[in-house]
């Protein structure tokens, strides 16, 4: 991006002589800034059009928030405890917050205390120091693809080389993608953009592959709490203290966030490791942002002591299932001869794969505004940036009727697509 021509004259004042400044010409931008995507910038743009049904970013639904409760614990920890919530807080977080993840994530296998946790700035955070403190230009990441976007716009700068894998494909063979990786990244519940579900034999194979090969595992989870119809599965770093029980020295850093249980804009997070790691990432938050807020650290480590996330939970779950159902019988409507698509047993979205191989989704999404729908395509979230199969919707912001709307919406804009792409072939 060219900055805008700063020249200009200075008019001096009369009987002296007109002064020219030097025009200012801005360097040039980090090259791996050439590389980012607008999506995240449009999703936010298409909230602000009027009438238009924004299935494309991945909010909650801001009504769920429970915003009297937080309005009353915040006054409540800010005239009680006016230090911890307004000084610099430790680095790695007040110690109270960091002793309640330790223990909320205990189990008669995995012992974890306040060493093993570090509090971050939002989930995002996590992705972001992971990169920094182990990426050098050209290591390897095996990403489990379709990937988050947000993961892969915080690696892009550390210039790694994106190395996509499958955990549901036939020839998934973790030992072989993740030779040489510095770390493995994957969302095993509810993938950000595809919703699905990993599986507990693939989970396993993916920390027998990390201890084979060397390599970290990064474990995202904020979906964990988002099951609709069953129980949730075993966490991988469950799986591996089962083999390996007492104090936690594994190769999984677990990533967790108050964002999708309580509310994002608190934005508090927080990553599980060994010890030692936790002191290298906390050295790597240093030079971030030093700290994460104490007011929303302590406003978060209450709620849990009062048990808000737990008790806001089943009502979440009914709204987001309800929504879920009405997208896929909407879907099932009026997309069925389009696409092809699971219906997700939890998280917050649906993945939508075209069936008619001359479907770009980049194109669709120009028809889908034009319509005055707003979609996600897959390139968003491919490492490599190549696919335009499918395309990301979000059930979770939107309420049914809405849905409905826009899955009718969708379905004419793909309808105008296909024929473009069939009279441009
Ligand atoms: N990981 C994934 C897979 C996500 O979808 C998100 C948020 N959409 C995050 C991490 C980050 O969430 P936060 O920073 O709000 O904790």
């Amino acid at each position: 991006m060219k900055g805008a021509d700063l020249s200009r004259e200075l008019e001096m004042p009369a009987g002296m002589e007109t002064l020219s400044t030097p025009s200012f010409s801005p360097p040039e931008n980090a090259i791996w800034l050439n590389e980012t995507n607008d999506i995240t910038r449009m999703f936010l743009a298409a909230g602000r059009i009027p009438d238009m049904v924004n299935i494309a970013g991945g909010l909650p639904e801001a009504s769920l928030y429970p915003h009297e409760e937080l309005a009353e614990i915040s006054n409540r920890v800010l005239l009680d405890n006016p230090g911890d919530c307004l000084n610099y807080p430790p680095i790695d977080g007040l110690p109270q917050l960091r002793d309640c993840i330790a223990e909320r994530y205990t189990t008669t296998d995995l012992k974890l205390t306040r060493d093993n946790v570090l509090i971050l700035t939002g989930g995002m955070q996590g992705l972001d120091l992971v990169g920094k403190g182990l990426v050098n230009p050209g290591d390897k990441i095996a990403v489990q693809s379709p990937a988050y976007l947000g993961a892969l716009d915080a690696w892009k700068p550390r210039m790694p080389q994106l190395d996509p894998f499958f955990p549901d494909a036939n020839d998934f063979q973790p030992a072989k993608q993740f030779h040489n990786a510095k770390f493995a990244y994957t969302v095993p519940n509810f993938s950000n953009p595809t919703g699905k579900l990993v599986g507990v034999a693939q989970r396993e194979a993916m920390i027998e592959a990390a201890l084979e090969c060397g390599s970290w595992i990064l474990e995202d989870d904020p979906y964990g709490a988002l099951f609709y119809d069953h129980e949730p599965l075993p966490r991988m770093i469950d799986l591996w203290s089962k083999q390996n029980p007492g104090e936690y020295r594994g190769p999984i850093l677990y990533l967790g966030t108050f964002s999708k249980q309580v509310a994002p804009g608190l934005r508090v997070g927080w990553i599980i490791g060994p010890p030692d790691m936790i002191e290298t990432l906390t050295i790597v938050k240093q030079g971030s942002d030093m700290c994460t807020s104490g007011l929303s650290q302590m406003i978060a480590q209450q709620a849990y002591e009062e048990g808000l996330p737990d008790r806001i939970l089943p009502e979440i779950l009914d709204t987001y299932r309800t929504r879920r159902d009405a997208l896929c019988d909407a879907m099932t409507e009026s997309l069925n001869q389009y696409f092809y698509w699971e219906k997700p047993v939890g998280g917050m979205f649906v993945w939508a794969t075209a069936k008619q191989d001359i479907a770009d989704t980049d194109r669709l999404l120009e028809d889908a505004m034009a319509e005055k729908v707003c979609i996600s395509p897959s390139s968003a979230f491919d490492p490599l940036g190549t696919d335009r199969s499918s395309v990301r919707l979000n059930f979770t912001f939107t309420p049914p009727q809405r849905l409905r709307e826009g899955a009718r919406r969708l379905a004419v804009a793909m309808e105008r697509h296909l024929e473009r792409q069939r009279s441009n072939s």
